[in-house]
This record gives structure tokens, C-alpha cells and sequence, in this order.
């Protein structure tokens, strides 16, 4: 899911929440029904008239959902924020609940404050709904 803001910076800044793996990686923005690819990945050679084969990505840079191990918020000019842990790690489909999802967020928010001067009357930041 990714975040926009109302600003005209020319669109550098877009959130959104990536992936965490142990090894200190992080996803890449892209996902499918097996999970979720590796920031800096690559695609496969294929021949561009057979669609079978062309803009498929390299499957080393796929990771299971049940390796996420959290979550932290980026931004598409290269910004990174701080890192949410999976507190109960399950093999179904790991996502943040809706309450750290909105926190995570917020840290994007304050990096548009700092990022874009005046930004700050534009921008609310989530209310907590419970104690995590
Ligand atoms: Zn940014």
C-alpha cells in the first residue's frame, strides 16, 4: 500500500510500508501471491516477443511471507524509517495490524515535515485507537 501526499514537490515523495527480513534486507515495493521481492531486484533474460518469458523476475530475490520478521516505512526518495518487529510470527500472511500500520505511516508523515518546508499545517498524524 503506498501513501501520497497533497504537496507539488514533483512527486519525490511517495510511503510506503516495506518488508523486513533477518538478514537485514528489505522488499522492494513489489509482491505476489508467494510474497514479497527483495529491494534491488532483477528480471530474467527473456525474449521480448514471447510475453511467457519477458519482464519476469528473478525468483532468488522472491522471500515467503513467513520470513518477514517486520516492517518499516520508506520513501521514494530514499528514505528510511524505523523498523516494527512481528511480535506473534505465525506462517500465514504477515501484515501489521491496522493501529501499527497507521504509526508506521507516521513516521513518514514526519519525514515529509522535515523533507518539505511548510508541509506541517497539511499533514495529521494518527491518533492511537489502543496501547501496543
Ligand atoms: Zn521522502
Amino acid at each position: 500500500m503506498g501513501y501520497t501526499h497533497e504537496l507539488d514537490d514533483g512527486d519525490q515523495h511517495e510511503g510506503w510500508i516495506a518488508m523486513t527480513y533477518a538478514d537485514g534486507r528489505i522488499s522492494g515495493g513489489t509482491s505476489c501471491a508467494a510474497g514479497h521481492y527483495l529491494d534491488g531486484y532483477t528480471y530474467l533474460p527473456g525474449d521480448p516477443n514471447d510475453p511467457r518469458t519477458w519482464g519476469q523476475i528473478d525468483p532468488i530475490y522472491l522471500r515467503p511471507n513467513s520470513e518477514i520478521t517486520g516492517w518499516l516505512p520508506r520513501c521514494a526518495c530514499g528514505w528510511l524509517g524505523i523498523e516494527t518487529p512481528v511480535i506473534e510470527p505465525n506462517d500465514q500472511w504477515r501484515e501489521p495490524a491496522e493501529d501499527q500500520e497507521h504509526l508506521i505511516m507516521d513516521q513518514w508523515r514526519l519525514h515529509l515535515r522535515d523533507a518539505i518546508p511548510g508541509a506541517h499545517p497539511m499533514l495529521q498524524l494518527s491518533a492511537p485507537t489502543s496501547n501496543l
